[in-house]
């Protein structure tokens, strides 16, 4: 069953997210050592974002790994990487004002991101369920309870869906900010821009491996 024909379904994701994920960490190489010219650091312009969007309440963290900065809805805190925090680079910049740009959807009620939290337990149960009720289906003959399995997936296809305008709408955001505070010059909105339509790339990756494996499950249940 696991080296099912089906599984090729899933071979053009799999080099999507390789891609993607060669796409985020080239761009964050490059422009991690392209200092901004402002010279503001990664927390000093997520503190001005976040002042100038009304959500100073909003607390600036730093947390250990790289890349690992986000935005904690339930604690309102944004968790900046060190690299990001301190950093003086248009990655560091750019990738802070992106998490302040979830803060600020956070603090306006983001119809994408209200949807996205609301769901995000459901997703979550559907991420560790799909496979029992599925396997087990598959494995006793019984279709009802694998298109069971089916259907709970779809819950992480749709999580992963409505991930997607949250995560461009926060690039978004982070740019006009940027742009509009003067904490990025013209001639660095292009690469900002860069660094954040790749990091949005791993998102459009999960969301592509999501449909496939979608219908690889389809299709094995199709086959039993
Ligand atoms: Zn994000």
């Amino acid at each position: 069953m696991f080296f099912h024909p089906t599984f090729i379904i899933l071979i053009p994701g799999i080099l999507f997210g390789i891609y993607a994920q060669a796409k985020i960490m080239g761009a964050y190489k490059k422009y991690r050592n392209v200092p901004s010219e402002r010279g503001l650091s990664g927390a000093e312009a997520a503190a001005m974002l976040l002042r100038s969007g009304g959500a100073d309440d909003v607390a600036i963290e730093q947390i250990g790994g790289q890349l690992s900065d986000h935005y904690d809805p339930r604690s309102k805190v944004l968790r900046l990487s060190s690299d990001v925090y301190h950093g003086r680079s248009i990655a560091a910049v750019g990738i802070a004002a992106h998490e302040a740009g979830h803060a600020l959807q956070h603090a306006n009620d983001y119809l994408p991101l209200v949807i996205r939290n609301g769901f995000a337990p459901v997703a979550s149960f559907g991420s560790q369920a799909w496979i029992f009720l599925f396997f087990i289906g598959l494995f006793f003959h019984l279709p009802g309870l694998a298109m069971a399995g089916v259907i709970v997936f779809t819950f992480v296809v749709f999580f992963q869906l409505v991930t997607l305008p949250v995560e461009l709408n926060a690039s978004k955001r982070a740019v006009a900010m940027l742009t509009e505070s003067g904490a990025i010059y013209q001639e660095e909105i292009g690469p900002t821009k860069a660094v954040l339509r790749a990091a949005a790339l791993t998102y459009v990756a999960g969301l592509v491996m999501a449909v496939l494996q979608l219908v690889q499950l389809l299709l094995l249940t199709g086959d039993d």
